[in-house]
């Protein structure tokens, strides 16, 4: 198994002072280091149990896009504002560093009734929070979380009412 803490980069006072950030995109360097987390990552149950996945912009599209085609199942997206068309449901969300909103594309989950949330980092929890609360508010089944790395000191899993799984625990 590779050593993915090794290629995870921490960048201190980024993007804000007091935030170590844990940037992930070292993994994609490293071909084999990438497959063998897709592959991971598509084996968990949160994710075979899933109708389809729902991945959160943006660096959830970077794991969520390999998982769905690896396991042929449909992807669809929770962004942030101003980037979708059409018919939207929005919620808004407080993070590590600033607040923001998810918004859903009405069209794109009517057919699924159930969603595994694939995102890359968890951190406070405020991000998967609003894409459960979003989802479940609409009727609809979360599988749970999964994410790439968690920051276990800080606690998300206290706030999230899914089951949650990652793998890096940093
Ligand atoms: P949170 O809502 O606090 O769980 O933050 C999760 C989201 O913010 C993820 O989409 C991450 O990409 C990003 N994020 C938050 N904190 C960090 C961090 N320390 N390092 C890298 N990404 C982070």
């Amino acid at each position: 198994m590779k050593d993915f803490q090794e290629l995870i980069s921490s960048y201190r006072n980024f993007p804000r002072k007091g935030i170590v950030f844990k940037d992930l995109l070292g993994i994609l360097k490293d071909p084999d280091a990438f497959k063998e987390l897709i592959y991971m990552m598509s084996e968990d149950e949160v994710i075979k149990n899933c109708d389809a996945i729902a991945c959160i912009d943006a660096r959830g599209f970077i794991f969520g896009s390999p998982i769905a085609f690896n396991i042929g199942k449909p992807m669809v997206v929770l962004r942030k504002p101003g980037k979708l068309p059409g018919e939207l449901i929005t919620a808004d969300y407080e993070l590590e560093y600033g607040k923001n909103s998810l918004s859903i594309q009405k069209s794109s989950i009517e057919k699924f009734s159930s969603f595994a949330i694939v995102d890359d980092l968890l951190a406070t929890g405020g991000t998967a929070n609003c894409a459960y609360s979003l989802l479940s508010k609409l009727g609809k089944e979360v599988t749970g979380l999964s994410v790439v790395a968690e920051l276990r000191n800080l606690n998300a899993r206290q706030i999230l009412e899914m089951e949650v799984v990652s793998q890096i625990e940093l």
